[in-house]
């Protein structure tokens, strides 16, 4: 049986194109950037042009931008970063989108210990911030405001602009974990024209390698590192850049660029585009009962879908999914080998019970009509299987 991979939010595969320009610097070219001899000037300077790359595409400054050990890393730094940095302590609330990711919202603790108030921006059904909520909450005692561009869970687009600027008028910094977005041609590279000041990416969702983020910091943005030792990265993050995975990174977002400069209309081109094979797959579950999480598939990713089939848990689907060669996910947590209530639904008003029944597939550049029409016969075969074991309404 061919698997069928369906989790390009999880992560994506490494393009050949990227693994080749990533390979000599594994090998031959394995100088440390900071030394001073002809090797560590060579790795010096891939690095730059891999910075060059990434601040082009993004519009940004060469010394705008930051590499990290992953979006991780870039969103911990720019949140925690700020707050180390801020010494107007009449700044002491940070607001974060109650359905950020957990690099985002597991700062909360770290904040609370630092002395700051850490309050959670509610959300509606489709986890899209709410921004007379935000409106409410803003004051000149907030910092920092982070929100995401896409969801990872439900890929709902969230209002960038309207909420940087909500931040600005009160003179608050505006973090954006845009981590969901870069691979998205015509929108990707847009995300500071939305006005961050500090802006998390990374490199395995756009067919780069694991282990590579960039943190955008806008000239003149206080940040403190949250590494110290050496005086990488414009002293915000000490340690030995990794050189392979930054010069990947580069290769792949020079690879999204070409492809958005060459019209190719094969791909994902902007957040409002359909996605023929995930609109197929999409028509075919609802078909079959299961419950689209975002009924206007325009306010979504055009390469998510997320549904659930009422009445049957997500792992077990997944697991039976994996067994049918089906990889998907359903985005929530996994602690001690069981999937918690993904915190997204809970914050989106679904109840622990339904929070649980989450899926999510994911579709990327290679996925294919013949590939999503398999996919959902899969699908719907693996729930009507598991309704009827467990007596629910069959899916037809
Ligand atoms: N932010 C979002 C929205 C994500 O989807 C992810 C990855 O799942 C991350 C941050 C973390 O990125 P990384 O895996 O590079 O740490």
């Amino acid at each position: 049986m061919t698997r069928i991979y369906l989790d390009h939010a999880a992560t994506t595969p490494i393009l050949p194109e990227v693994k080749a320009a990533m390979e000599p610097w594994l090998g031959a070219g394995f100088g440390n950037p900071s030394s001073l001899h002809e090797e560590g000037r060579r790795a010096r300077a891939a690095i730059d042009e891999a910075r060059e790359t990434v601040s082009a595409y993004l519009g940004c400054l060469f010394a705008e931008v930051i590499f990290t050990s992953s979006g991780t890393e870039a969103a911990n730094l720019a949140i925690v970063g700020a707050a180390l940095a801020n010494t107007d302590r009449s700044r002491n609330r940070v607001l974060l989108g109650a359905t950020e990711h957990h690099c985002v919202l597991h700062t909360q603790p770290v904040l609370e210990r630092m002395g700051y108030r850490v309050e959670l921006i509610p959300v509606d059904r489709i986890a899209r911030v709410r921004l007379d909520g935000l409106e409410a909450m803003m004051g000149s005692d907030v910092l920092l405001v982070s929100v995401m561009s896409a969801n990872n869970e439900l890929g709902t687009i969230q209002p960038v602009a309207e909420v940087a600027d909500l931040a600005h008028r009160h003179g608050a910094l505006f973090h954006c974990d845009a981590v969901q977005t870069l691979a998205i041609l015509d929108f990707g590279f847009r995300i500071l024209d939305f006005g961050c000041d500090l802006a998390s990416f990374s490199a395995h969702k756009i067919y780069g390698p694991k282990g590579v983020g960039a943190l955008y910091v806008k000239a003149g943005t206080k940040v403190k590192p949250l590494t110290v030792g050496g005086g990488q990265e414009r002293e915000l993050r000490a340690g030995t850049e990794n050189v392979a995975g930054i010069v990947g990174f580069g290769a792949a977002l020079g690879l999204r660029e070409a492809l958005r400069a060459s019209g190719a209309d094969s791909e994902i081109r902007g957040p409002t585009e359909p996605h023929f094979s995930r609109d197929a797959f999409l028509d075919r579950l609802v078909e079959a009962g299961f419950k689209p999480s975002v009924p206007n598939r325009a306010d979504t990713l055009p390469g998510h879908a997320h549904v659930r089939l009422p009445g049957v848990d997500a792992e077990t689907m997944l697991i039976r999914l994996d067994r049918m060669g089906v990889s998907a996910s359903s985005g929530a947590a996994c602690s001690s080998g069981s999937l918690e209530p993904s915190h997204v639904l809970l914050a989106c008003g679904y109840s622990p019970r339904e929070a649980s029944e989450g899926l999510r597939f994911t579709f990327g550049r290679t996925s294919a009509i013949e590939e999503a029409e398999e996919a959902s016969a899969r699908v719907v075969e693996a729930g009507m299987r598991l309704t009827s074991s467990q007596g629910s309404a069959h899916p037809g």
